[in-house]
């Protein structure tokens, strides 16, 4: 039988990466600096961390007409991503980030998103089909929020389930909010959503409550090395982060979207797929980098995380 499809729609980015002691100041040039590139943005990371765990992937995004996105669309071939709808635009160049990351680890981002964000709704026709015979659709917030309100409307008409990581926090509008099945803000972005402060479990739940009370149907906001909460039906399920010595938590929340998405298109619950996307992003944690931290499908363990309180609201 065919594996269910999904399909994730959203940025693809180039990362320029400079280390140097300590981060320039305005008009200073330092010397002495390391640099290496990264293939990076949150809808790349998470369809390659998906591909790698199984999952039969179409990625809709926008590369410039450039090197950069030329070597996107190779590495997506190779983790054997759908790259049918990767278009490339003739007007503007491939999203880069340029990040300068200092010997405390503090860092330094400046993104030109370019192609990224003339990832427009008339882009999507082409893909209408394939959205329409997905499983899931999963957006995130790095390219227009016009084109993600459009996906989402016609998935839903279509029936088509879709989970929105809301990263970079930005405010939604409620119709965006209500043609939403699934949503995974971090701490942050929960507080974001919600004008609350999101720093415990209380907090957490308070502010699922809120996106829950706005027609999002099940919430999950991850939370760092203490897992995730679940809210779903009025019951809330805490699931913990399997205890890992963390060397670098870039993309965790892309690592776990991935995850999240290949456990759901393959028929498990909702607590068993958080259960295996904490598994997942548990194991990115513990390598460096982006895509190169997502773990594959061998590697990570289907059991369920090591404890679980669930309660109901
Ligand atoms: P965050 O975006 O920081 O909430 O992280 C997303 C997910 O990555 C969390 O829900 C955890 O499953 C996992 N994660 C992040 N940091 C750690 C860590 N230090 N140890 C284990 N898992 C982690």
């Amino acid at each position: 039988m065919k594996k269910p499809s999904i399909i994730i729609v959203g940025s693809s980015n180039t990362d320029m990466v400079i280390k140097s002691p300590y981060l320039a100041k305005p008009g200073e040039t330092i010397l002495g600096g390391t640099f290496f590139m990264n293939a990076g943005g949150k809808g790349a990371n998470q369809a390659v961390a998906a591909a790698r765990l199984g999952g039969n992937i179409s990625l809709i995004a926008k590369v410039g007409n450039d090197i950069f996105g030329k070597q996107a669309i190779e590495l997506f071939k190779k983790e054997g991503i759908d790259t049918t709808h990767v278009f490339t635009d003739k007007k503007h160049p491939s999203g880069v980030a340029l990040i300068n990351v200092d010997d405390n680890g503090e860092n330094c981002i400046v993104v030109a998103s370019g192609a990224n964000a003339a990832l427009i709704k008339e882009d999507i026709e082409s893909a209408k089909d394939k959205i329409a015979n997905a499983s899931i659709v999963l957006m995130q917030l790095e390219t227009p929020v016009s084109t993600i309100e459009h996906v989402a409307s016609f998935a839903k008409v279509n029936g088509v389930k879709v989970v929105l990581n809301p990263a970079p926090a930005a405010e939604l509008s409620d119709e965006l909010l209500q043609n939403i099945n699934i949503i995974t803000p971090n701490q942050h972005e929960a507080g974001m959503l919600t004008n609350t402060v999101v720093d415990d479990v209380d907090a957490a739940k308070h502010a699922a409550r809120i996106l829950n009370g706005k027609g999002v149907e099940t919430v999950i906001i991850t939370l760092g090395a203490n897992g995730a909460l679940l809210y779903e039906k009025d019951f809330f399920t805490e699931i913990a982060a399997p205890v890992v010595k963390a060397v670098d938590t870039t993309a965790a929340g892309d690592i776990f979207n991935g995850a999240l998405v290949v456990a759901l298109s393959e028929g498990k619950t909702m607590k068993h797929a958080v259960e295996y996307a904490c598994n997942a992003a548990a194991i990115s944690v513990t390598r460096l980098g982006a895509q190169a931290s997502a773990p594959y499908r061998n590697e990570v363990a289907d059991a369920p995380a090591l404890k679980e309180e669930e309660s109901i609201d």
